[in-house]
């Protein structure tokens, strides 16, 4: 009861309302705000700094397998993005197009402004293309896009937002499906390890399938209020481009055939993800690999004289933490104690340590973390030990936050076998809805209809399809998961 007070005033708690305390949590964590553009976000450093962690660490298991960072142009010709029928007709209404430059007046050709690159990056490609020894060719680029939209909200879906997208070529379908895979496994793996995010990795249904696509693959996290995000995507687009870009090589036979190419990307749409897929009525959660700040140290006193001293024995182990690669923050403000734990719990530090004039003279201090910020979970660390001990209570916090994630998920994962136990269920709540389904587009718009929006994410890999069609009885071809997108 008495705990209730101390809920941060500035925000919304996520019992009460989730969108405001989304809304709440990006904009008073100083992770990102609205701009003087519609549709599009700033990005402050606290949430950039999320960004750059996810960018790493997927930058280096690409780099690791043979990718090479390359940069394209944000302008694409019209008539080079026309090329490939299927890929233009699913991205017209949201490609933004420049008509008009400066003194230049109307341009004779439109530029349309990168929705995403296969279109450009082929055309540029196939001229580094000749031969099977060119391949395969292993690009990707770290850029923006737009795609013009109204309904927007930050991280989650805004018209400008940052991504990677990779972009293969391939000598075979085979290799192709094998690098859709190895992908898709790193984006889980981002998910799961760096981000604590269990995911649902499987294929997409046709009306799900990438504009230009064979098959597309994503992986799927659940988020605090039940929904679902698609936090990555790749996909086999077999030789639908090469065809319409015309790559092509010479094989070992000497004879010309088309490459088998793949795309595939995440974005800052991670971030929301994070924000989304952790936090409680407190603020943020942050797993500590991408957190910005790991340890908050609070110092605390009575007077000038307690002041120095807390001071000068924080110096005493201060470098060392920091030696060890942690990313700490000694916050030596004027403000309330109270008011700095509301302020670093509502920013998600994983770990705050206090420090008063007591733990100086037991050379210790006092330690609570994020998920447990009841007074009678803090301990106390000897502050001698402190370099070799944090290292490990962050490591344990990432467990525990995958483990809370996990749990969540298992909670709020069903299985049904027709659509009136379906609809039944979305009347009162959301999460994963397993079901079989006959592969009919029919049915499963029937689905999205009766439940006002509700989506099939991606199938099972695993699991054979047994039973009857949801929704009209036929012979099961998947085992679909069913959910409410953002
Ligand atoms: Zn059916």
């Amino acid at each position: 009861m008495e705990e209730q007070a101390d809920f941060p005033k500035e925000i919304t708690r996520m019992s009460v309302d989730f969108d405001r305390w989304y809304t709440d949590v990006v904009r008073k964590a100083e992770l990102a705000d609205y701009s003087p553009v519609r549709g599009c976000m700033v990005i402050r450093p606290y949430g950039f700094a999320i960004w750059e962690a996810i960018q790493r660490a997927f930058d280096d298991m690409i780099k690791s397998s043979g990718h090479e960072n390359w940069y394209f142009p944000l302008l694409i010709p019209e008539d080079v993005i026309m090329r490939e029928a299927e890929h233009i007709e699913g991205f017209t209404p949201e490609v933004a197009w420049v008509t008009e430059a400066g003194s230049h007046g109307k341009l004779d050709q439109r530029l349309a402004i990168r929705p995403t690159s296969e279109t450009i990056v082929g055309t540029v490609m196939r001229k580094y293309i000749q031969s099977w020894r060119d391949l395969p060719q292993l690009t990707n680029q770290w850029c923006n896009v737009i795609r013009w939209e109204l309904r927007t909200r930050l991280f989650l879906r805004t018209a400008e937002f940052l991504w990677q997208e990779g972009h293969t070529f391939h000598a075979s379908a085979d290799e192709a499906r094998a690098e859709v895979d190895l992908i898709l496994d790193y984006y889980r793996q981002i998910a799961e390890d760096w981000l604590a995010l269990p995911v649902l990795t499987g294929t997409k249904s046709r009306a799900e399938t990438f504009a230009g696509a064979e098959y597309s693959k994503s992986i799927e996290a659940m988020m605090r209020d039940g929904y679902a995000l698609q936090a990555g995507t790749s996909h086999y687009l077999g030789q639908n481009f090469s065809r319409a870009y015309e790559i092509a090589f010479t094989n070992r036979e000497n004879v010309r055939e088309l490459c088998h190419t793949t795309s595939w990307g995440i974005s800052t749409r991670m971030v929301g993800g994070v924000i989304m897929g952790h936090g409680d009525d407190r603020g943020l959660i942050l797993p500590p690999k991408v957190a910005p700040i790991q340890v908050v140290v609070v110092p605390i006193y009575r007077d000038d004289e307690s002041r120095a001293r807390v001071d000068a024995f924080i110096e005493t182990w201060e470098a060392g933490v920091r030696g060890m690669g942690v990313r700490l923050h000694v916050d030596r403000r004027d403000d309330r104690p109270g008011d700095k734990f509301n302020h670093w719990e509502l920013k998600g530090v994983p770990l705050r340590l206090e420090v008063g004039p007591r733990d100086v003279e037991a050379r210790q201090v006092t330690l609570s973390d994020r998920l447990h910020p009841g007074r009678d979970e803090k301990r106390t660390l000897p502050a001698m030990a402190l370099a070799e001990d944090l290292p490990h209570e962050l490591a344990r916090f990432q467990r525990e936050l995958l483990q809370r994630a996990r749990d969540f998920m298992a909670e709020n994962t069903f299985e049904v076998q027709t659509l009136a136990e379906l609809v039944e269920h979305f009347k009162t709540r959301n999460g994963f809805v397993w079901a079989p389904w006959c592969g009919d587009p029919a049915c499963e718009a029937r689905v999205t209809e009766e439940t006002r929006g509700v989506t099939t994410r991606n199938f099972d890999l695993d699991a054979a399809a047994e039973g009857a069609c949801l929704v009209d009885g036929k012979p099961a071809k998947h085992r679909v998961a069913f959910a409410r997108p953002y």
